[in-house]
């Protein structure tokens, strides 16, 4: 079950930029601007269900678009062909290059924290697969998902267009960073373990809204923080509950 936990005041002036650390480059690789897709697969349709039904309201999310995006996200299609029989499981699974999609409870728990509205614009550190981006793109938002991968950036761009979800858009580069030229943003969801709250995110988050973001050491279990920006800049954060992510990499 979730551990509640206690709220941390990070103070906006504690956080310094090193003015010498300049972003890398970033390339675009899928342009979003438009919608979801307006049909999606019925292929495995009952595993989905099953999936949303035990591992995602069962154990608590309650979010209606959350529950019902994932309910018609195909999961099957954003993992490798060796693992997509076992797509529906209860656990995060291998995509290459060392990296992992997360356990479906997981997308489902921190898409649920971001408490976005359709018409919202949310950045994700993070591609990987695509799903988490897909999740998101079918509650309504638009989303700018940023990979330092470049081989996972290039395939989840190309699996996202194929399905068809033209309010995506996948940037190749270091998302510490984040993305700046589309900001400011709703919401901004990191799905690899920084060892601190990045400040250019707080800095391109919108006043008044969520950050989602795993902090804690690579290899350890880390703290899974909801982080708020409150109207004069400054970043509250909550911690959620123990999670293990891979680590967030990049020169910073
Ligand atoms: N959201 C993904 C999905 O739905 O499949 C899962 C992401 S996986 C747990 C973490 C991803 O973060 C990896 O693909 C990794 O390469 C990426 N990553 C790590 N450091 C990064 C950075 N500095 N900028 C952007 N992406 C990064």
């Amino acid at each position: 079950m979730m551990k509640r936990l206690s709220w941390i005041a990070i103070a906006a002036g504690a956080l310094v930029f090193n003015a010498a650390a300049e972003p890398p480059d970033t390339k675009l690789l899928l342009e979003g601007g438009g919608s979801a897709p307006a049909s999606f697969t019925d292929d495995r349709a009952d595993e989905r269900a099953r999936m949303v039904e035990v591992q995602i309201a069962g154990r608590g999310v309650s979010d209606e678009r959350v529950l019902e995006a994932m309910h018609k996200v195909p999961r099957h299609a954003f993992v490798p062909d060796e693992q997509k029989p076992g797509a529906y499981g209860d656990r995060p699974l291998p995509i290459g290059h060392g990296q992992t999609i997360s356990q479906p409870y997981i997308v489902g728990f921190m898409s649920e924290e971001l408490d976005v509205e359709r018409g919202d614009r949310v950045l994700e550190v993070g591609t990987g697969s695509g799903y988490q981006a897909a999740v998101l793109a079918a509650m309504g938002v638009e989303v700018v998902s940023i990979e330092i991968i470049g081989a996972l950036a290039r395939r989840a761009a190309a699996q996202l267009e194929r399905l068809d979800f033209g309010n995506v858009t996948v940037i190749h580069g270091d998302g510490y960073y984040g993305y700046p030229e589309k900001g400011p943003y709703d919401a901004i969801i990191v799905t690899a373990a920084a060892e601190h709250v990045p400040p250019p995110l707080v800095e391109q988050l919108k006043p008044k809204r969520r950050m989602v973001i795993p902090v804690g050491r690579a290899g350890w279990t880390q703290n899974l923080l909801r982080v708020e920006k409150t109207e004069d800049g400054e970043a509250r954060s909550r911690n959620l509950m123990a999670v293990v992510f891979v680590p967030l990499t990049g020169d910073h």
